[in-house]
C-alpha cells in the first residue's frame, strides 16, 4: 500500500500556479484573449475572500495549471496625477507577476514604429522576469508582414518568446498558454478552481461603463477613464439601481460626457 502511494505521488504532474501580467495599449485585444483563452464571457462572480491589490482580467485554469492574468492600466509618460497612479499601479502589477506580456496589435506595428514604446521597453529592462512579445491580430495581415515586426520588436528587447496571435480566431493560444505553465511556480491554486476572476460585480460594472465611454468617445476621451461605483442596490422584483461617478483627466471632457 506504501508503495502504491509512492508512485502515485511521483507520477502525478505538479500543478502550476502564477501571475501573468499583459502591457497593451486600449484596443490591442486583451478582453478578445481572456474571452478566447476562458472560452466564455467573462461572468459576474461574487466577490471571493481571496482578492489582490490587482485588477485580475481573468483566471484560466485547466488540470494542470492556473493562470491569472493581470491587467496593467497603459503605461504613459506620467503628465496627470492619473497617469502617476497608473503607472504605480502597472508597475506593482509587473512586479507581482511571473511573467509579463507586451501585446502589440500586427495592423498597428506595420505602420508605426516601436519606438512608441519606449516606456515599455524600459519597464522591461529594469525587471528580471521572462517576458513575451505578443503579436495580435495576425489574421488581419499577411505572414510576411510579420517578420520586420518581430525583427523591429525583438531588436528593441530580448524577449524571451515571440507569439504571433489571433485571439479572435483562437489561433496560437493554446501554444501560448502551454509556454506560460512552464514559466510557473510549482503552487497550489490561488482561486477556487471554478471561478473566472476574483472581481466583485462592482468591478465589472465599471468596467462595463468605461468601456462604454471608450467605444462612444474614443476620439475625445482618453481610456484614462476611473470609475466608481457609489451605490449598488439590489432588491428583488425591481431593476438593480446602480449610481456611478466617472472621473475624467480635463474639465473639458466632463462637457463631452454630460452635455450642456
Ligand atoms: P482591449 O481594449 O485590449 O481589451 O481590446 P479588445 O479585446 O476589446 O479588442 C479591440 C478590438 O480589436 C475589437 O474590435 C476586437 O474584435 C478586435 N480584435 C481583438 N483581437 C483580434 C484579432 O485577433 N484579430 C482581429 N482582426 N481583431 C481583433
Ligand atoms: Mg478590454
Amino acid at each position: 500500500m506504501e508503495n502504491l502511494e509512492t508512485t502515485v505521488t511521483t507520477n502525478k504532474k505538479e500543478f502550476r500556479c502564477g501571475y501573468v501580467a499583459i502591457i497593451g495599449e486600449p484596443n490591442v485585444g486583451k478582453s478578445t484573449l481572456m474571452n478566447a483563452l476562458i472560452g466564455q464571457k467573462i461572468s459576474i462572480v461574487t466577490p471571493k475572500p481571496q482578492t489582490t491589490r490587482h485588477k485580475v482580467l481573468g483566471i484560466f485554469t485547466n488540470e494542470d495549471c492556473q493562470i491569472v492574468f493581470l491587467d496593467t492600466p497603459g503605461l504613459l509618460k506620467p503628465k496627470y496625477r492619473l497617469h502617476e497612479a497608473m503607472m504605480n499601479s502597472a508597475r506593482a502589477a509587473i512586479n507581482d507577476a511571473d511573467v509579463v506580456l507586451m501585446m502589440i496589435d500586427a495592423v498597428r506595428a506595420k505602420s508605426s514604429s516601436a519606438k512608441e514604446h519606449e516606456l515599455e521597453f524600459q519597464f522591461l529592462q529594469g525587471i528580471n522576469k521572462s517576458a513575451y512579445l505578443l503579436i495580435n491580430k495576425i489574421d488581419a495581415v499577411e505572414k510576411q508582414e510579420l517578420l520586420p515586426v518581430i525583427a523591429e520588436y525583438t531588436a528593441q528587447f530580448p524577449f524571451k518568446e515571440v507569439f504571433p496571435i489571433s485571439a479572435l480566431n483562437n489561433q496560437g493560444t493554446s501554444e501560448l498558454l502551454a509556454s506560460i505553465a512552464k514559466e510557473l511556480p510549482v503552487h497550489p491554486p490561488f482561486y477556487p478552481t471554478d471561478s473566472i476572476s476574483e472581481q466583485s460585480e462592482r468591478f465589472f460594472v465599471s468596467e462595463i461603463i468605461r468601456e462604454k465611454i471608450f467605444e462612444k468617445y474614443r476620439e475625445e476621451i482618453p481610456y484614462s477613464t476611473t470609475v466608481d461605483i457609489v451605490q449598488f442596490k439590489e432588491e428583488d422584483g425591481k431593476k438593480d439601481e446602480i449610481h456611478a461617478e466617472i472621473y475624467v483627466e480635463r474639465d473639458t471632457q466632463k462637457g463631452i460626457l454630460i452635455g450642456k
